[in-house]
């Protein structure tokens, strides 16, 4: 017995990184696996190659957050787990931070957190589904950075309405929580080191190895050191934990 067995995820920005090491894992546990992604060739690809299904999905657009819960409804059966996984990282110095920037992001990865999770929830209740909402948090959104202020807030954000929605879904039986990572290789780190060498003047890859070797477990994180607490949390293990937010961080917030 495989321990998400007969459960369906939608993992939203799952064509690559963290949320595809989920889809993965999930699938690995007895889970059929909807990616939802901006990026509908790479969510194909991706999809093709491990087995899951792939759904167009711009986190910032009500109707297409909307569709692609229909899609994958259609496609799967039901939702019983969300994965609101999709974000960006964005950096500037205070002064230099633009209101397009500060929007996108908070659009992204705020705004887009709370409607998926809103419409996803509405079709939990609709259907009796007990479903598990786990959002994507960072150490991030646990102390400011001095320029990385508005990635900070917007996970400082998802923290918080990890909280809100926890405490008020779980009397639909629907447990909302986060997991925390601190930094994690990836994709994601080619555009983080590029901002770094143009503000600190840090060498391609320099940022990337200096941030590794302060973590206290002694290395930077992969996606892969995040997929137990992303399987334990989706399954009956995890039943009576509500409105969490879980560090998966080899020890960074504690350093
Ligand atoms: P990534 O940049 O590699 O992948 C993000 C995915 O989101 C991409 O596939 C992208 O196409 C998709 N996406 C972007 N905008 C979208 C939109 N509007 N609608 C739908 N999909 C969209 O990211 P990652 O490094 O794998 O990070 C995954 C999550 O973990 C994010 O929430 C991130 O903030 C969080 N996190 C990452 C790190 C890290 O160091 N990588 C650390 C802490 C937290």
């Amino acid at each position: 017995m495989k321990r998400l067995d007969g459960k369906t995820a939608l993992i939203t920005g799952a064509a690559r990184g963290i949320g595809r090491a989920f889809a993965e894992a999930y699938l690995r546990e007895g889970a059929r696996v909807a990616i939802g992604d901006i990026d509908i060739d790479r969510a194909q690809e991706t999809a093709d190659e491990i087995g899951a299904f792939a759904v167009r999905m711009d986190v910032t657009d009500q109707a297409s957050i909307d569709d692609a819960v229909a899609k994958t409804v259609a496609q799967l059966g039901q939702i019983d787990i969300l994965v609101n996984n999709a974000a960006i990282f964005t950096a500037a110095p205070i002064v230099e931070i633009t209101r397009d920037d500060y929007q996108r992001a908070f659009d992204i990865n705020v705004s887009g957190t709370l409607f998926t999770m809103q419409a996803v929830a509405k079709h939990m209740i609709d259907h009796g589904v007990r479903g598990r909402i786990i959002n994507m948090a960072s150490q991030a959104g646990r102390r400011g950075e001095p320029l990385v202020a508005v990635y900070c807030a917007t996970k400082a954000a998802v923290i918080s309405l990890t909280q809100s929605a926890g405490l008020n879904l779980i009397k639909h039986d629907i447990n909302v929580n986060a997991i925390s990572p601190g930094v994690v290789d990836g994709e994601h780190w080619d555009g983080v080191d590029a901002f770094f060498a143009k503000y600190e003047g840090k060498k391609p890859g320099q940022k990337k190895r200096e941030v590794g070797e302060a973590v206290p477990y002694g290395r930077m994180g992969t996606a892969e050191d995040l997929t137990g607490m992303a399987i334990f949390l989706a399954s009956d293990e995890a039943e009576y934990i509500v409105a969490q937010t879980y560090n998966v961080d080899g020890g960074q917030w504690m350093s």
